[in-house]
């Protein structure tokens, strides 16, 4: 049996650069670079270990998807070049300022057109951050979803997880087909070799747009959100902190602070 593994990808505004609002509040995209979401490598890590691991006689084939602007393809690339085997890249221009229900509906949509048994999703993108995608994904796919894993593995026609909760630690189980999404205590993710970088320039990336996944303009785009932004207001920059020298009095002033603030 082949195991067809498809992992969603977001491509963000880099974390460390100045992020914005663009004038109708959806996110500026062109004002910082981007690139692979830092949280979606775990899930490309376990998706390449699970097809590494596969049962005796079988096979596997993993699937990067991204929803996004041109340079999305950078994101595909780099876990082309951890190792996926093929790519595919949903761009269109009606998609721009889409929310969670709109991007959802396009991924479905893409995952449908690639076949899957296994979806493997981040725990949440690093800008939007909802984390409520693959809940969605699974929804409208209409399978099972394991979410917010911290170890997974699939034998058996069925996905087997950890979820560490703050009360208890979960071990859940699905039957395949599912949707999984992992967190960024599932495994350290793979560093691209120079062989992999080399190999991810042949590997093939697919091109859709919305009419090749038979979704209508007005379903996606900032007409078909349901949710939008009302306002932004920067937040103000970080002040220098006040520096206490200890000249004997450091622990009433420390105490002088802290009750000041009512932490005691
Ligand atoms: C060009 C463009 C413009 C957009 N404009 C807006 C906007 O104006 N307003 C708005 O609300 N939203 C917009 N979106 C959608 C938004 O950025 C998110 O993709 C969507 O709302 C999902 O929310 P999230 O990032 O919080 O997902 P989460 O639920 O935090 O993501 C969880 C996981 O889902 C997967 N995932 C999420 N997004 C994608 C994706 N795009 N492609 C592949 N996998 C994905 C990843 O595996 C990720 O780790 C836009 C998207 C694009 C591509």
């Amino acid at each position: 049996m082949s195991l067809k593994i498809v992992v969603c990808v977001k491509y963000v505004p880099d974390a460390t650069g100045d992020r914005g609002f663009t004038e109708d509040l959806t996110t500026d995209r062109d004002a910082v670079d981007g690139l692979l979401s830092e949280l979606d490598e775990y899930a490309v890590e376990q998706a390449l270990r699970i097809a590494e691991n596969v049962e005796d006689g079988d096979d596997a084939e993993v699937t990067v998807v991204t929803v996004g602007p041109e340079d999305a393809n950078d994101a595909l690339r780099k876990a082309l070049s951890m190792g996926a085997d093929k790519a595919v890249h949903v761009e269109d221009e009606d998609i721009l300022g889409s929310d969670v229900f709109g991007t959802s509906l396009v991924l479905a949509k893409a995952v449908e057109h690639v076949g899957y048994d296994l979806v493997v999703c981040g725990m949440a993108s690093t800008d939007g951050a909802m984390g409520v995608l693959p809940a969605l994904l699974a929804e409208r796919l209409q399978v099972p979803q394991v979410t917010l894993l911290s170890e997974l593995s699939v034998a058996e026609g069925k996905v087997t997880g950890r979820r560490d909760g703050d009360a208890a630690t979960e071990r859940l189980q699905a039957a395949l087909p599912a949707v999984v999404s992992v967190t960024d205590q599932s495994g350290e993710a793979r560093y691209p070799s120079f062989k992999g970088i080399m190999a991810a320039k042949k590997k093939p990336v697919e091109s859709l747009d919305l009419e090749d996944l038979e979704i209508e303009a007005e379903q996606v785009g900032l007409a078909g959100s349901r949710t939008r932004v009302e306002s932004a207001t920067p937040r103000p920059a970080r002040t220098a902190g006040e520096i206490v020298t200890d000249e004997g009095d450091g622990a009433k002033k420390l105490a002088a602070f802290l009750a000041e603030r009512k932490f005691v």
